[in-house]
């Protein structure tokens, strides 16, 4: 690990509950894969970071703003994104959106969605995947802040689907012991998650989070995370 010299602390602006890339555990403690992959990269790459757990849209407008200096919080690679200045790292994980229904639902296709709501969760690559097929598959969206009240909307029944990143969704299913079911039939293409800065000045940041990547996956830290969220 090589240290930069500067004493600067980065502000990453980071997702409150994206269960398992980042959410408070039972110790009230802010982890997840996202937040351990920042401090290793942090502490390979010499240089300090300061953790806001904002939320999705929070944490973009943080970024835009100017408030802090990236986004980190599963954030899909679009082109559509890079096209209004988001400028990504590397990826460091491969993702897709897909649709999940009541387990007794009955709904096995983008057809059966017909008449019916989707709950999305605001300016997320799921909602838009959902708002590129609307009209196609005739249903309508309703939108939510973040992804617990979604997942509450279809279980209460308020709406009849949702759309979120299926590792999210397996985990909050798992987890939460929701009564929900992934039609795997109605998956995006994959996109991946990166960390994205919004000013070009901090471009240095996103050198070294890519360097940093590349010796925490060289050196075997990456794969460790990843089991201790994703691992059986
Ligand atoms: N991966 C999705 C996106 O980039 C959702 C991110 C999130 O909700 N934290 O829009």
């Amino acid at each position: 690990a090589e240290s930069t010299g500067s004493d600067k602390t980065w502000v990453i602006a980071m997702d409150t509950v994206f269960r398992p890339f980042e959410y408070t555990d039972e110790k009230g403690e802010f982890v997840g894969i996202d937040v351990d992959i920042i401090k290793a990269v942090a502490a390979d790459q010499g240089f300090n970071v300061d953790l806001r757990s904002l939320g999705w849209d929070a944490a973009v407008t943080a970024v835009q703003v100017g408030q802090a200096d990236a986004l980190l919080a599963g954030a899909s690679i679009t082109e559509e994104r890079q096209a209004n200045g988001w400028i990504f790292s590397d990826s460091y994980y491969d993702s897709y959106q897909v649709f999940a229904v009541k387990a007794d639902s009955g709904v096995e296709s983008l057809d059966d969605l017909k008449g019916k709501t989707i709950a999305v969760k605001n300016a997320t690559a799921g909602a838009q995947y959902a708002e590129s097929l609307k009209d196609e598959y005739g249903f309508q969206i309703s939108t939510y802040e973040d992804s617990p009240s979604m997942y509450q909307a279809v279980v209460l029944g308020q709406a009849d689907a949702c759309v979120e990143d299926k590792p999210i969704m397996a985990d909050n299913i798992k987890t939460g012991g929701l009564d929900l079911t992934i039609v795997e039939s109605t998956a995006s293409e994959v996109a991946p998650y990166g960390m994205a800065i919004m000013n070009k000045d901090n471009q240095e940041l996103l050198d070294m989070f890519n360097k940093g990547l590349q010796e925490i996956k060289d050196n075997g830290t990456y794969d460790e995370i990843l089991n201790k969220y994703l691992g059986e």
